[in-house]
């Protein structure tokens, strides 16, 4: 796992200067001079610390920071300034007051020994972060699931959520499935964290249901779990003794895991589906599945890759790909979702092309069960497609 810095300041020599000091440090670090830059960056980057310099040619830290603070930004911030103390101390406070972790504020120009100790100290100690402390969170409710609504295009109303997980480490920071996935499944542990998001979303799922919400659970599998010939018959007793139906459970898996199609994987996909339960090809578009073999596996939905949606507004080759990929899965019985989806533009694009469901950061982020429950109360339906 790796510390990421993200450094937003509009001068070249600012970014490669302190490029060069987060690299010496031991982080990963990626930097953007605009406020479409930095967007693009923080959703897929993913810092856990930024330096974040007020003034930008385009836009400006105070709009950067309420951006963070709407994403529930949990790492630390820098801020920097050619102004005076006072426009820092202001930044600081409004910072503070969106809940940020404002850790220093510098007057340009910054000295860099003075740069070199904040990012030590708030260097994560990603040593704990191993397999005995994912045995640890497991025991320890140290793993939550944050849920995101799926929406349809052609009703207005929420369908489902998907379940997001998220790790708390020891500092109480919320860590995101990038950075510990991939030691989960490493470790094989993947087993027993897939076990505790499938009884903890069934769970929140029947809660959903006692305050009147009939919505689908959306749950990611990974490839390593689809190797237990007695998972369908397990989901499906935890299912009715939840007094739930299969229908109400959707599985995800990614196109690139589906495609890798060991025959265990088949026979246990199938038995999901025979039994009732909804089956998602996940990330469509970045694997190479044949048309042949999408026809053979057995799912109910297609879930086209967020780059193809988040690129709709500006690239033509995205609307070609994700009309096309629309209108196939529609062919094959499937229905599609696209993930991803960040502004009204994308939205009305996807509604042209005739698909039936959206999430994305628009409609709303992934949120703890509770603000998901005030979330769902105060939902007005959008407008749908007119067909
Ligand atoms: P995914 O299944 O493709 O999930 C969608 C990801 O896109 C989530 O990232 C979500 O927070 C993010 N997202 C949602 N709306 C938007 C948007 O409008 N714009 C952008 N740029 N991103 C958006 P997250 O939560 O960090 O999860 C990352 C991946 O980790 C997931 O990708 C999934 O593959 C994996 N994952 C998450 N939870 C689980 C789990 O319980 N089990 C397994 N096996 N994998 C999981
Ligand atoms: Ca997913
Ligand atoms: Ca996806």
């Amino acid at each position: 796992m790796t510390n990421r810095l993200l450094i937003v300041d509009d001068e070249q020599d600012i970014r490669d200067i302190f490029s060069e000091v987060g690299k010496q440090n031991g982080f990963t670090v990626d930097t953007a001079s605009s406020i479409t830059e930095f967007k693009k960056s923080y959703f897929q980057f993913k810092p856990d610390i930024m330096i974040l310099d007020l003034y930008l040619v385009e836009g400006d830290g105070i709009e950067i920071m309420r951006i963070l603070s709407e994403n529930y930004y949990q790492g630390a911030l820098i801020l920097i300034s050619g102004y005076d103390e006072k426009v820092l101390s202001s930044a600081q406070f409004l910072g503070s007051e969106h809940g940020l972790k404002v850790i220093a504020s510098l007057q340009k120009p910054v000295k860099l020994q003075q740069l070199t100790e904040l990012l030590k100290q708030n260097k994560i100690d990603n040593l704990y972060i191993n397999r005995e402390y994912i045995e640890f969170a497991l025991n320890n409710e140290k793993f939550v699931l944050h849920y995101q609504p799926k929406i349809s295009l052609k009703t207005g109303t929420v369908t489902g959520v998907e379940a997001l997980i998220r790790l708390v480490d020891a500092q109480g920071k919320v860590i995101f499935p990038l950075q510990f996935l991939p030691l989960i499944e490493e470790t094989g542990l993947i087993i027993e964290v897939t076990d505790w998001v499938i009884n903890r979303a069934i769970l929140d799922l029947a809660d959903f249901f006692s305050h009147g919400y009939e919505i689908t659970m959306s749950i990611n599998l990974s490839l390593k779990n689809l190797t237990d010939i007695h998972l369908p018959d397990k989901i499906e007793e935890k299912v009715l003794k939840n007094n739930l139906q299969q229908k109400n459970v959707i599985f995800e898996i990614t196109e690139t895991a589906a495609m890798s199609q060991p025959k265990i994987l088949i026979d246990i996909l199938t038995r999901l589906r025979i039994k009732g339960f909804g089956l998602s090809i996940d990330d469509f578009g970045t694997g190479y599945s044949s048309l042949v073999e999408l026809y053979r596996m057995p799912f109910s939905e297609l879930k086209i890759d967020k780059s193809f949606v988040i690129s709709l507004t500006r690239d033509h080759e995205s609307n070609v790909i994700a009309k096309a990929i629309i209108e196939l899965a529609h062919h094959l019985e499937m229905i599609t979702v696209a993930e991803g989806v960040e502004d009204e533009a994308a939205m009305e694009i996807l509604k042209k092309y005739n698909c039936d469901v959206i999430q994305g950061y628009l409609i709303s982020k992934p949120l703890p069960k509770e603000q998901l429950l005030e979330w769902l109360k105060v939902y007005k339906p959008i407008k749908a497609t007119i067909t």
